[in-house]
């Protein structure tokens, strides 16, 4: 008798199977459009400037590995508060926003999604169609009384925002009390965010339908090159008094900090009595301690010193500028390469979507054929990592795209 034979196998598949295919892979044309980490033109990791300044600085060597507070580092949090909130907000509400350092941005979906199941009557959780594929597991696993509802979001045949259905879904369907998740920018995988005057009447929807909105910033820095602008969304939101809103905030990518884990979960309250978000804070970490004790201690601390230090902070704008930057260029690349060879269909929006990734559009099928015959990875919806592009490989993608779709 085992308890362990009953396990069923694992439905395979996911970015993290593909990439260790990728890997697998021994042909040298091979690119790798899989994950959404940046890459420079040599298809290589990019290690910031500023990480690398601030590492230096820090004398990484020192022997200090005591545990962080569960909340985790309150100079941290205090200046990812500050970035993703702006300072006018922060100094008005700073009492009524709760904040806890997070396993990342994974870490922090996770923990909303937990705390939603067990501390609200929250019923129904709404994830745009598409989203980024982690989302369904983590709000499977750590939501299970939470049902999980989606709501338009793109439209294929457009290749742009499905603004009417979207708004016409959640307006019909959507209860008071349910939890909707947005995309802060550079929304994944498609690359499309709403326009100011769109946000705005998201906005409104969820103050009328009195949701509890999530958002899910994995991308600052990413969407225009520029921090301040890229938190638009969370701060208009933000200025609705009557929404209650939660902020999940990643540093893995703009702070190119993947594997070390840097990130933060904010609660928003309004119009609650300042209790209310003591009482949020101490449940939050309550439960984080139950599944991790606290977040980890080195990405933190570099990201720390460079919030501290002007010289460090100037450094790492230019560093998103230099990877946003490159990107951009990849994406107009592949548009004129497609252009030039009068690949059949509309491009256009290869070269207008922001973040790291494209929607290409391609089908599952392209895709497989991409992959089989010519060894060019991404994701079976059709999603490219645009990091993966570089000037020696771009024309090579874009010939082979060309091939799959004539
Ligand atoms: N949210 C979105 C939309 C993402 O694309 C990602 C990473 O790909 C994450 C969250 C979480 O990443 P991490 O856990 O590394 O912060």
């Amino acid at each position: 008798h085992s308890l362990l034979s009953a396990v069923p196998p694992s439905a395979a598949g996911g970015p993290f199977t593909l990439e260790a295919e990728f890997q697998r892979d021994l042909d040298p044309r091979k690119v790798n459009l899989i994950i959404g980490a940046y890459r420079d033109d040599w298809a290589r990791p990019w290690q910031l400037r500023a990480v690398a300044e601030a590492k230096k600085q820090l004398k990484v060597e020192s022997s200090f590995h005591e545990y962080l507070p569960l909340q985790g580092s309150s100079e941290f949090i205090k200046s990812a508060k500050r970035l993703i909130f702006g300072d006018n907000i922060v100094n008005e509400m700073s009492e009524s926003i709760a904040s806890i350092q997070t396993v990342s941005g994974t870490g922090a979906n996770s923990l909303i999604a937990k705390f939603l199941d067990k501390h609200t009557r929250c019923n129904n959780i709404w994830l745009p169609d598409p989203t980024w594929v982690n989302h369904k597991d983590i709000w499977e696993v750590n939501a299970p009384r939470i049902l999980m509802r989606c709501y338009p979001y793109y439209s294929d045949s457009i290749h742009a925002l499905d603004f009417d259905q979207m708004l016409h879904i959640l307006t019909n369907e959507a209860q008071q009390g349910d939890a909707i998740l947005l995309h802060a920018c550079a929304h994944n995988p498609t690359g499309q965010d709403p326009t100011e005057e769109q946000w705005n009447k998201i906005a409104r929807l969820c103050q009328a339908k009195k949701l509890f909105v999530i958002f899910d910033s994995a991308y600052q820095g990413f969407a225009s090159g520029d921090l301040d602008r890229d938190a638009w969304a969370v701060r208009h939101f933000t200025s609705f008094s009557d929404l209650e809103i939660a902020v999940c905030q990643s540093f893995s990518k703009n702070l190119g900090l993947y594997g070390e884990r840097v990130g933060a979960l904010h609660v928003v309250m309004t119009r609650s009595p300042h209790t209310t978000a003591i009482h949020v804070q101490d449940r939050l970490v309550d439960l984080h301690r139950a599944f991790v004790s606290m977040a980890p201690l080195f990405g933190c601390r570099v990201a720390n010193h460079i919030f501290q230090n002007q010289e460090l902070q100037d450094m790492w704008h230019a560093d998103l500028t230099t990877m946003s930057g490159r990107i951009s260029s990849m994406r107009n690349a592949l548009y004129s390469e497609l252009l030039r060879l009068r690949t059949p269909g509309d491009w256009a929006h290869a070269k207008n979507q922001v973040g790291m990734f494209s929607y290409t559009g391609l089908t599952k099928e392209e895709v497989e054929v991409l992959r089989t015959k010519y060894h060019i990875y991404m994701l079976p919806s059709g999603r490219a990592s645009v990091c993966g592009l570089t000037n020696a490989n771009v024309k090579y993608v874009a010939q082979a795209i060309h091939n799959v779709v004539t």
